[in-house]
């Protein structure tokens, strides 16, 4: 069985194909949408999930979260003493969904189909195949996101011509495909985007929003209790505009109470040049896919902060026409992940789409052009693959040295579209040997960059027909097999909170973050009742426990509810 997985920045899915068709999994909590979150909890075991997500705010030493943004990074992050990097957070993620997905299918589930963003460099992607075999699941294929939200209604759409764009505005990242289906043939015709661009930095803005037409002393940016508080109520402000035109913002500090009224206008007006960032992407993309606005048979929405509207009337508008969104958004790139997980098994349903995909970035080397005689301008950079190439893709292009009696060749291996090598990304550099005393002094520069978007560099010495490759090397964001073994064990051995336990788990959690709210009695009624249900829940007794989860989970909803609102006496 082969599942298909959103490894997002801020949710993760899981779904299977079945019985011609792509299902999500919920997770133990009867959710689809698992945060990405993980945590360590007081008796060392991990928690992953909404659990996780409530202690970001109670245990921020031993909780992480957007740990997406440094895949391919040697970052750190310390949960208590322990150290993580990057992989291994989104692995322990990946194996909570695919212990979820066992017990739903009673099966072993060992191979899986993860989508990365579109915009995901080399190093992104091999990051997110070792968080894969760190949670013990053979990585099948990288799809990139849009591909995978395409797939998703391609399914649907599959009679006739038809070229569309996916506009994916997620928590985090923002990524534009245009996509061409073509008698089952599925073609990534190019694809842009924003690593920088999501959901949460509407939050923000209204954060800051707030600060100013609510008066709010700025002393109170650095109480993270308040800001915590604060943050949790912009959020729901932000769905609430969602559904309705109107909502109220407020937060409490002692004595003080502050309040904004926001309505959609505002909202609008106040994210103005969040909702311009919008455009440039889509631009980039239909001017590299060749398409003209009108040639557009539709328009994909995907990513929860499509939801709201004031993103969708701003891609109407780019678009002179409203997007389809049919199949929800925050749910589309799994269930195309699903999809192709179908594909990988030969279902018979799908054997006929076809599908490609596009390099994001060109791929090129460093070279020195001959300005006049004998006067040389260096570090130019020289495509070999050019951004939104279909891929699997192999080119090659032939270099000479510029010395008569040169003896290495260095090439260096960059990614990116500007004109200088040294504005763009390197990823590595590979010495060429050349020989003496022969005719043909070229050297033939072979990239081949796979579906899984990873890149190999060959260079062939014509003469001899000597073969480099190229080793990333001194690259800290990337583990070598031995490394992704030893941290493979490692994690194995880290203690994974019981399934079973996870929904009671969480309910503590959440009451354990109201508790940090509030103040006076509120506050102590809320610790009388967690203590009272931690009471319940050690007799370990399921008849004892499920009234008392019952009961607890009504009062907390109570407090939830009222949290930053309730007077403190
Ligand atoms: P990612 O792909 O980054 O993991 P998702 O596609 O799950 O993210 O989208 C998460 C974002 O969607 C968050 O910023 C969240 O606030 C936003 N979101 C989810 N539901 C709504 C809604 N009803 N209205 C507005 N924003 C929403
Ligand atoms: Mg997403």
């Amino acid at each position: 069985m082969i599942v298909g997985i959103d490894l997002g920045t801020t949710n993760s899915l899981i779904a299977i194909w079945e019985n011609g068709a792509p299902r999500l999994i919920p997770n133990s909590l009867g959710e689809v949408l698992t945060p990405s979150c993980v945590s360590v909890d007081e008796d060392g075991s991990i928690l992953v999930g909404r659990a996780a997500r409530e202690r970001l705010q109670t245990h921020p030493q031993h909780s992480a979260a957007n740990f997406k943004r440094m895949m391919g990074s040697d970052k750190t992050v310390y949960l208590g003493k322990r150290a993580f990097r990057p992989e291994e957070l989104s692995a322990l993620v990946l194996r909570s969904l695919k212990e979820d997905a066992e017990a739903a299918l009673n099966q072993p589930v060992t191979e899986a189909v993860i989508t990365v963003p579109a915009y995901f460099s080399d190093a992104q992607r091999k990051a997110t195949r070792a968080a894969g075999q760190l949670a013990g699941l053979k990585v099948e294929r990288l799809l990139n996101e849009p591909t995978a939200a395409a797939l998703a209604y391609g399914i649907h759409l599959r009679d006739g011509e038809s070229k569309f764009l996916v506009f994916d505005l997620g928590g985090g990242t923002f990524d534009v495909s245009v996509l061409d289906l073509f008698e089952n043939v599925m073609e990534v015709r190019a694809s842009a985007g924003d690593n920088y661009l999501g959901g949460e930095d509407f939050v923000s803005t209204l954060v800051d929003r707030f600060f100013e037409t609510a008066k709010v002393p700025e002393a109170l940016r650095s109480d993270a209790r308040f800001m915590q508080g604060l943050s949790a109520q912009v959020e729901q402000a932000k769905r609430a505009l969602s559904d309705s035109p109107r909502t109220v913002i407020q937060a409490r500090d002692g004595e003080n109470e502050y309040r904004m009224e926001l309505d959609e206008a505002a909202f609008e007006k106040h994210c103005a040049l969040l909702l311009a960032r919008l455009r440039s992407p889509v631009e980039r993309a239909l001017r590299d896919a060749r398409l003209p606005l009108a040639e557009l048979d539709n328009i994909v929405l995907a990513g929860g902060a499509t939801r709201m509207p004031i993103v969708r009337r701003m891609a109407a508008r780019m678009f002179g026409r409203f997007p389809s969104c049919e199949i929800n958004p925050d749910e589309v790139v799994a269930l195309g992940a699903a999809v192709q997980a179908g594909l990988k098994m030969r279902d018979a349903a799908l054997d006929e789409v076809v599908m490609t995909d596009v390099a994001p970035y060109s791929l090129g080397v460093s070279t020195t052009v001959r300005i006049a005689g004998d006067q040389f301008s260096h570090g130019h950079f020289d495509p070999i693959i050019e951004r939104n190439t279909v891929i699997p893709v192999s080119r090659v292009k032939r270099y000479y040295p510029i010395q008569d009696n040169q003896k290495v060749v260095e090439l260096q291996v960059f990614q990116g579209e500007a004109r200088m090598a040294s504005d763009n990304i390197k990823l590595g550099e590979l010495e060429v040997r050349l020989p003496s005393g022969v005719e043909d002094r070229g050297v033939d520069v072979r990239f081949t960059y796979d579906v899984n978007g990873l890149l190999q560099v060959e260079a062939t010495v014509i003469a001899t027909r000597e073969v480099f490759s190229l080793v990333i090397e001194g690259n800290p964001g990337l583990l070598s097999e031995q490394e992704i073994a030893q941290r493979f064990s490692a994690l194995s051995e880290l203690k994974i909170h019981p399934r079973d336990r996870i929904e009671n788990r969480t309910l503590v959690a959440r009451a354990e973050r109201l508790y940090q709210h509030l103040r006076g009695m509120p506050r102590e009624q809320l610790g009388r009742e967690i203590t009272r249900f931690e009471t319940a829940l050690e007799t370990q007794d399921q008849r004892i426990i499920a009234p008392a989860a019952k009961a607890f989970r009504e009062v907390v909803d109570y407090f939830d509810h009222q949290s930053f609102l309730l007077p403190e006496s």
